[in-house]
């Protein structure tokens, strides 16, 4: 298959282990600068071009790993690609859905799936109220927008609090804030979820001291036994946003998991590491699938491929 690769660093660990398994399964896979393709909506000659004007029509394929910053651009291109009958393993809804995240919130919510409770507001008239709606301090409040990162924040008392969402709002800043799961004591679960299966599972814990467990603090990582309670929950939270390919993250409180986010992009190569499975492969082989791709098996009928390594 021709397959092409929606990123933005072909020096990611990520993308390098997607071309890699692209390639090792046989298929001709290309990276593609997101912004460096263009589009034209036509009726009848519709066009996807690379720079310097390559088509990219004939691509059976695509990956899209779109950076948050680029979630409009690359959202369109990835409607262009579907548009023109183009695979691709996450849907431009899917992604676009995924990435507004008190939306994926009110979402899984109304899927019956478990979150920590949180408050939104818009007005700062009334933040002593919307403290105490997540149970009061300690809280985490949660910045929405930002040009990369969002920014996530521990107020440790009521003060703490009011003068952080009151600060924020005065920059006209979304937030939401949300009841602080202590019990978690720094770590939380990463699922990836490929096809509706989770195909490997790690524990992330903060740096000493710290509470945010994610890629970007300088977390370690280790293998993770869940329960089939958390299983379920990460399919399920994945499927219902319709994405094939995702990364679900969970904090194990008091009560039970709770969903904290989908994230459309999940890295591959440290997860890769910790569960020693060909992950990068899962998804070249779910294209497979999806495309009724049958690979020349080189070797006998029964020997073992990418999505025979998947745990169930
Ligand atoms: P980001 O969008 O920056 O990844 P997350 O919502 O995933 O933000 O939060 C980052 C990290 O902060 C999580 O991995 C988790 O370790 C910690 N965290 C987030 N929300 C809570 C919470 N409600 N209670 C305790 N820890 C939390």
């Amino acid at each position: 298959m021709r397959i092409g690769l929606l990123a933005s660093n072909p020096d990611l660990p990520s993308n390098q282990r997607i071309m890699e398994a692209g390639e090792e399964r046989g298929h001709r896979i290309r990276f593609y600068d997101v912004r460096q393709c263009y589009i034209k909506l036509d009726a009848e000659h519709p066009e996807i071009h690379y720079r310097g004007g390559r088509l990219l029509n004939g691509l059976d394929a695509v990956i899209p790993r779109i950076r948050p910053d680029l979630t409009f651009y690359g959202c369109a291109l990835v409607r262009q690609f579907e548009n023109l009958g183009i695979y691709s393993l996450n849907s431009a809804a899917a992604i676009s859905h995924s990435r507004d995240k008190l939306h994926s919130l009110q979402h899984l919510l109304q899927q019956g799936l478990p979150i920590p409770t949180t408050g939104f507001a818009d007005s700062p008239l009334d933040s002593d109220d919307l403290i105490d709606m997540v149970n009061g301090a300690p809280l985490v409040v949660k910045l929405l927008e930002g040009p990369q990162r969002r920014g996530v924040v521990l107020a440790e008392s009521k003060t703490a609090a009011e003068s952080l969402i009151n600060a924020f709002k005065s920059l006209q800043a979304n937030l939401l804030v949300q009841e602080y799961v202590k019990e978690a004591d720094g770590k939380s679960l990463r699922l990836l979820v490929v096809d509706n299966k989770v195909a490997c599972a790690v524990e992330r814990q903060a740096l000493p001291g710290q509470f945010r467990s994610n890629k970007q603090h300088g977390t370690s990582i280790v293998a993770a036994r869940i329960s089939s309670e958390e299983r379920r929950i990460a399919i399920k939270a994945a499927k219902s946003m319709g994405l094939r390919v995702a990364g679900v993250d969970i904090i194990r409180a008091r009560k039970g998991p709770l969903l904290l986010e989908v994230s459309s992009s999940p890295s591959l190569d440290d997860m890769e590491d910790v569960c020693g499975k060909d992950l990068a492969g899962a998804l070249i082989s779910a294209i497979e699938k999806q495309l009724g791709w049958k690979r020349r098996l080189a070797s006998p009928i029964g020997t073992s491929d990418a999505s025979s390594n998947l745990t169930q």
